[in-house]
């Protein structure tokens, strides 16, 4: 059996998930796939779920660089899943015939303090933790750009753009365009504080630094994707599109604005 379809399933290990899965590794099985049950193994990793389960996969898994990730979800069609469980046969007819693409997607890479790199899908969003403003130092590249002060920012993945970014009227972004989106939450401005007030794209050559001045509230709360960073004190976020993507399996006939379309309008 190649080596090339050892299918690794994510998924929230319930009894009820269980029953809803069994279809699939029979399946699976039945058309030559081979199962595994660690992700080292594996070279096709299928998410079962929601855009919170494929935000999951992705970080439990370590954003493999080297593996096909598949979004199956449980409901209706999501951002990150293309694939319905109801449709789980039509899935594998699509592969068959060729009407499914690999599609490469950005991610953030966030470094914080000298730690080790995280990686995001979404966004890392930095919210203070309290009702106060803090206050960050923004640096584009080695120029301090501006000095924010208010509830926080949200740094964007094209694919992020239709979540957290557009609840703060971020733009949406093609995933076709490397890019990353910082928008504000909530900017105080006045006299002494001043920020654009937009969202802006960065192109993937460029570094982003948010420095948290050391006032006193400067216990921020940073989120990557779906979950929060238990770092209680962190002074430096450097972000930065990573050298990584993922590779995600998708039906051609279903485009990035089409899912939009389908969400939004
Ligand atoms: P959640 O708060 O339960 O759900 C947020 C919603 O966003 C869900 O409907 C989720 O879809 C959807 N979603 C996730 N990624 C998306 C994407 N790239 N484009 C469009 N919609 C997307 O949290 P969650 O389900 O764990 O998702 C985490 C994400 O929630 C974070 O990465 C952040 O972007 C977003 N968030 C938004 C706000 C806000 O808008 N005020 C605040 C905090 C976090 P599913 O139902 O399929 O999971
Ligand atoms: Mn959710």
């Amino acid at each position: 059996m190649s080596s090339k379809r050892n299918l690794y399933l994510s998924y929230k290990q319930t009894n009820e998930m269980e029953d809803l899965i069994q279809p699939i590794r029979e399946l699976a099985t039945n058309n030559d796939f081979n199962l595994v049950s660690t992700v080292s193994e594996a070279n096709i990793i299928a998410s079962i779920g929601g855009d919170n389960a494929f935000l999951q996969a992705t970080r439990k898994t370590g954003f493999r660089d080297d593996c096909l990730y598949i979004g199956i979800n449980t409901d209706s069609l999501g951002f990150y899943t293309d694939f319905t469980i109801a449709d789980i046969k039509r899935m594998i007819d699509a592969m068959k015939n060729d009407e499914v693409e690999v599609r490469r997607y950005p991610v953030l890479e966030v470094t914080i303090d000298e730690e080790q790199p995280f990686y995001c899908l979404n966004e890392c969003s930095i919210r203070s933790n309290v009702i106060k403003t803090f206050v960050i130092d923004v640096f584009i590249d080695d120029l301090l750009f501006e000095t924010f002060r208010g509830d926080g920012m949200i740094v964007s993945t094209p694919t992020g753009s239709t979540a957290y970014n557009m609840s703060v009227n971020g733009a949406v972004v093609d995933p076709t365009l490397p890019s990353l989106q910082v928008s504000e939450i909530a900017s105080l401005n006045n006299n002494e504080y001043r920020t654009l007030g937009t969202s802006f794209l960065l192109g993937a050559n460029r570094d982003l630094t948010l420095k948290v001045v050391q006032d006193g509230n400067d216990h921020p709360i940073i989120g990557v994707d779906n979950e929060a960073l238990s770092i209680r004190h962190a002074k430096q976020l450097k972000l930065r599109l990573a050298d990584r993507s993922i590779k995600v399996l998708k039906l051609k006939n279903n485009s990035f604005w089409e899912k939009v379309q389908r969400n939004f309008l």
